[in-house]
């Protein structure tokens, strides 16, 4: 999980390609995930159960706070780290 970061470097973080952050069923709307939780406002309560936004960077915040672990992070499968290590050889050596 980052830590919580000042709006301004928030807008600047983007979401990983192949990060899908949803909530299940098991959301009970205690509205934890939404009470300063996301650096980017992107989750709130709507009717009773917490809804993400298209702002969610997928860093993961809102999924460690659940008290009933009804938020699921998930990476689709074999994208993620071959775009990172991609995006970072330009910038470091990562061999
Ligand atoms: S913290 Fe979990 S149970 Fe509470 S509103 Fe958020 S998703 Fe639902
Ligand atoms: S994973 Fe949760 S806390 Fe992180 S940006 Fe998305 S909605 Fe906000």
């Amino acid at each position: 999980m980052i830590p919580q970061l000042d709006p301004a470097i928030g807008a600047k973080v983007t979401r990983m390609p192949g990060v899908n952050v949803t909530v299940t069923d098991r959301c009970a709307g205690c509205g934890t995930c939404a009470a300063g939780v996301c650096f980017v406002d992107a989750i709130h309560l709507v009717d009773g159960r917490a809804v993400i936004g298209d702002a969610c960077r997928g860093c993961g915040r809102c999924v460690e706070v659940c008290p009933n672990e009804a938020i699921e992070l998930a990476i689709v499968k074999g994208e993620p780290l071959s775009n990172t290590i991609a995006r970072l050889s330009s910038l470091v050596d990562v061999s």
